[in-house]
């Protein structure tokens, strides 16, 4: 048996199911769940009831409408899984407890991570239990049948991190700008630290699934995401399927080149992507152009500083925030020929303090060069918490998605199995 904290819910149709509803928050009726899965009347009765003994779901009234019987609506309890989402950003750690629409309930933010992974992984377990205990969460029961209907269970942790990593394996291998992390077997750690299974994606990929979850795309969309931290990336899903290539490394567009050849790559190369819109350079250029930014500013508040510079009129920073903005649309000019995708979000830990004066030269640049295209750039809603949120959307995927690819691969590589 599937050793995850999920008791049974694994069956294909029974996570349709439950997708159905969750996707309702206002509640559905049985016989619009039935229209909308294809499945038989006998099946999702079968299914829903199952799912209310489980204390996934609940009645939430009756809709009366027509002259027909009264619906009685199903709506998901919310709050009777959660998942724990775990951020290593190179500039903090970031630590959510999220429900099952990955909302974070309770969160905080630790140090960036240190030369000692080790003792970086007992602070993220230390504060896991004290999250949990401040929302009164309970972890799975060892027992079948044991509290299967509590509240409050916690299903296990997603990490989001840098590339390069395994995620297979759940170790991180050479991550840009944490050098004390290098080949850390950070899923065996942080299970064995918590007790609770854990899994390991790309940061990139995190935040598309945080989207994807959170916001319900349609199954129909192809979705390109563009990820603005420390440094950039992007990650792209189909049919609700984040494309993650043969070895979770795609989206690496740092060495995109966009045509400039003023400055040189330390790839060897000329007008990477990389050099335009990295934190640091950014950094360099708004103190260059007057804003004050003490030499030891953390990443996250040199953008908070410059975001709000710009929002106070500074002409300098609003300057490198149109730079960094134009430099994103020529990109995206690229990518959007590559992935003709119906929506581009643009998000990730610093985006929030760029969006203003960042996503009008994005726009620009993508009208001037398509001659017909339906998506508009927006940006992202999770703000700066996108990371740890979509790290725990990634465990929620795993777990309760009908259709991810690890689920339709049987036992996912790296993810624990425990005897349950
Ligand atoms: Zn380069």
């Amino acid at each position: 048996m599937r050793g995850s904290s999920m008791t049974d819910i694994g069956a294909y149709n029974e996570k349709l199911v439950l997708q159905m509803i969750r996707e309702a928050p206002e509640g559905i009726g049985q016989a619009e769940v039935v229209r909308r899965s294809n499945l038989s009347r006998q099946a999702v009765s079968l299914i829903t009831r199952r799912l209310l003994a489980e204390g996934l779901v609940e009645t939430a009234g009756r809709q009366v409408s027509g002259r027909g019987k009264p619906t009685t609506l199903l709506r998901v309890v919310a709050d009777s899984r959660l998942a724990i989402g775990v951020h290593l950003d190179p500039a903090y750690v970031s630590v959510v407890v999220c429900d099952l629409l990955a909302r974070p309930l309770a969160g905080t933010r630790l140090p960036a991570p240190s030369a000692d992974p080790a003792q970086d992984i007992r602070q993220i377990g230390e504060a896991i239990d004290q999250l949990a205990a401040r929302i009164d969460a309970v972890r799975p029961p060892q027992q079948p049948g044991q509290g299967r209907n509590g509240r409050r269970l916690l299903l296990g942790v997603g990490i989001a991190a840098p590339a390069a990593l395994d995620s297979t394996t759940g170790v991180v291998i050479d991550p840009p700008w944490i050098p004390g992390w290098r080949n850390v077997a950070v899923v065996d750690a942080l299970q064995a630290a918590t007790g609770l299974p854990c899994l390991l994606d790309k940061d990139t990929n995190a935040v598309l699934t945080g989207e994807i979850w959170t916001e319900h795309l349609p199954s129909d969309e192809t979705v390109l995401y563009i990820y603005v931290g420390h440094g950039v990336g992007s990650a792209v899903s189909g049919g609700r399927q984040v494309h993650r290539g043969g070895t979770t490394q795609a989206g690496e567009i740092g060495h995109l080149p966009i045509g400039r050849a003023d400055c040189r790559c330390t790839c060897g190369r000329h007008g990477c992507l990389s050099l335009y819109t990295d934190a640091l350079p950014l950094m360099e250029r708004a103190r260059e152009a007057g804003v004050h930014l003490p030499a030891d500013t953390p990443v996250p508040h040199a953008m908070e500083a410059i975001g709000k510079s710009a929002g106070a009129g500074h002409p300098g920073a609003c300057s490198v925030i149109r730079e960094h903005g134009a430099a994103l649309g020529e990109a995206l000019q690229i990518l959007v020929g590559i992935h003709d995708p119906d929506r581009i979000i643009v998000g990730g830990p610093t985006w929030m303090h760029l969006r203003e004066h960042g996503m009008p030269p994005i726009r620009e640049a993508l009208a001037e060069w398509r001659q017909q295209g339906r998506a508009e750039p927006d940006s992202s809603r999770l703000g700066n918490e996108a990371g740890a949120v979509g790290a725990a959307s990634l465990f929620l995927d795993q777990e309760l998605a009908p259709e991810t690819p690890t689920a339709a691969a049987g036992q996912p590589v790296g993810r624990p199995v425990a005897a349950v």
